[in-house]
């Protein structure tokens, strides 16, 4: 085996883990499932970096995962792998006269959000502070105006990428793809564009950014309004949630099954909560929003609160999800059309699977959010094809299994996929496809509910050309 050390240039950092390597202090994960010590961890600086660690990684058969924000939980790293810590990659370039932003590889959500906040602009960012912009592209970029702008896949202006392999042959080097792009680069373009893991390491993404102001939100601020209900209340909860579908284009609304933290008055009591936020003036949100005002579903709940957040603080209610602990996974899927009586059951089952053990699973929850698929389906196909195919599905489950034992994975896995099943019921009753979230797999999914049957020829086709050393690991043929 050639030295690491030797292969690499002095500006790349370098650690190489020995049997007494704490895992967490060399790889920083939000879920512990598929990790083991990596082959060696680098940091890099430089493009020559990232071109010497591909070189020696394809001379060695060793494999490469960039990593951005770390929580791609399906993503599986083990002593094979060379760790690319793409940290140095950070910087942010709003260009205001052409309304784009350019992000470097290694940026996470809340840099993107504050910096752009910080100059009245933003774009299309994943809706948790510590992931990575990249990689939540690499799977379509869901987040909060889906409804308004459909994924971040569909602004997307260019991509810069250092591929694992060239169809020429020659050695590694970074290419630039944008729309314009013809042929094998088109077709690395697109699949890029959702279906994305494994084809190189992406240095820099540029996506398309508006000014805040054009929201017309009042005082340029992001309308919100939260209610929690007790458990006894779970029908009136999931009979509002189901009585806002499908939302406007600028509302956004979350129903969560949660329990309190160790700081609240009673500790890990279950709660619902219904979560709205509103991306335009606040009177066209009451008004959107007036059935949560109604004493129907006010009288029922613990609070009722209606206020106000700014872009760069958005996420921030979101930040205890984020926690590095713990064995998690995402259980999920998108639907055209839930039921209260489905949101009902499936609240249960969350109550028992997650009281158990008390409180090594209560961190454990559910969310179901809602988006309006206008956007989604006007997008499709306008700037090249995009590797996501659920653009009809306006409501997304998932319900995550959180613990800190291992043995509790059989009955973890057997909780959440009774959750989807439930959810699925009214889609599957009228014989629509089951689908779910590249950015949400499990290990050993079924990539059909991911990707077409001619998506997946495709995302084959484009691994051949852009990584025929199979460097990389893809949601389809893995390494
Ligand atoms: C708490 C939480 C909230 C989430 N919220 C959202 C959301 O709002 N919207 C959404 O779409 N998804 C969301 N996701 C899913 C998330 O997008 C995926 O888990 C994604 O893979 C995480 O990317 P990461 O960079 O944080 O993780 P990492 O594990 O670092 O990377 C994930 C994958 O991307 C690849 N990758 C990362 N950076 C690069 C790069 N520079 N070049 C090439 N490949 C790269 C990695 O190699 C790996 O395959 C969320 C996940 C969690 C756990």
């Amino acid at each position: 085996m050639a030295d690491l050390n030797a292969a690499l240039p002095s500006t790349c950092s370098i650690t190489i883990p020995t049997a007494d390597t704490e895992l967490h202090d060399v790889v920083p994960r939000w879920s512990n499932h598929g990790v083991s010590l990596p082959y060696a961890v680098v940091t890099p600086s430089t493009v020559e970096d990232l071109t010497s660690t591909i070189s020696f990684a394809t001379a060695n058969h060793k494999k490469i995962i960039p990593a951005n924000g770390g929580h791609g939980s399906f993503v599986p790293i083990n002593g094979e792998t060379i760790y690319l810590d793409m940290r140095n990659f950070n910087a942010i370039t709003l260009d205001e006269e052409h309304g784009t932003v350019k992000i470097e590889g290694g940026c996470v959500s809340k840099d993107v959000l504050t910096y752009l906040a910080g100059q009245g602009w933003y774009t299309t960012l994943p809706n948790s502070n510590a992931v990575g912009v990249i990689g939540s592209f690499l799977g379509g970029l869901s987040h909060a105006l889906n409804g308004m702008k459909g994924f971040g896949i569909d602004h997307v202006q260019a991509i810069t990428i250092v591929p694992f392999s060239h169809p020429d042959g020659f050695t590694p080097h970074p290419i630039t793809l944008t729309t314009a792009s013809t042929g094998e680069e088109k077709a690395l373009f697109n699949a890029l564009c959702g279906a994305g893991h494994g084809l190189g390491i992406i240095t820099s993404l540029t996506l398309t950014a508006w000014p805040i102001p054009c929201l017309n939100m009042t005082n340029d601020q992001i309308w919100t309004r939260r209610l929690i209900f007790p458990p006894t209340q779970i029908e009136a909860a999931a009979r509002l949630y189901t009585s806002l579908l499908p939302p406007p284009a600028e509302l956004n609304h979350v129903l969560g099954f949660l329990r309190a933290p160790p700081t609240a008055p009673v500790p890990g009591a279950p709660m619902v909560l219904l979560s709205l936020s509103y991306f335009g003036p606040a009177a066209a949100a009451d008004e959107a929003c007036k059935a949560t005002y109604e004493e129907e579903y006010t009288s029922k709940a613990i609070t009722a609160v209606t206020g106000t957040t700014g872009f760069a603080n958005m996420n921030d209610a979101f930040d205890a999800i984020n926690a590095h602990a713990g064995y998690k996974e995402y259980h999920g899927c998108f639907c055209a059309e839930v039921d209260a009586a489905s949101i009902v059951s499936a609240f249960e089952d969350w109550v028992r699977f997650s009281a158990k053990d008390a409180p090594a699973r209560s961190r454990s929850y559910v969310v179901i959010g809602a988006w309006s698929t206008e956007a989604l389906l006007k997008n499709a196909g306008k700037t090249g094809e995009k590797f996501f195919a659920a653009r009809d599905r306006g409501v997304f489950v998932q319900a995550t299994p959180w613990y800190s034992e291992l043995g509790v994975k059989g009955e973890a896995d057997a909780w959440g996929k009774g959750v989807v099943k439930k959810l699925r019921e009214r889609d599957r009753a009228v014989g629509r496809r089951d689908w779910c979230f590249a950015n949400n797999v499990l290990a050993g999914q079924d990539v059909r509910e991911v990707y077409s049957e001619d998506m997946i020829a495709k995302i084959g086709d484009v691994r051949r050309v852009w990584d025929k050393n199979f460097v990389g690991w893809g949601i389809v043929d893995g390494w």
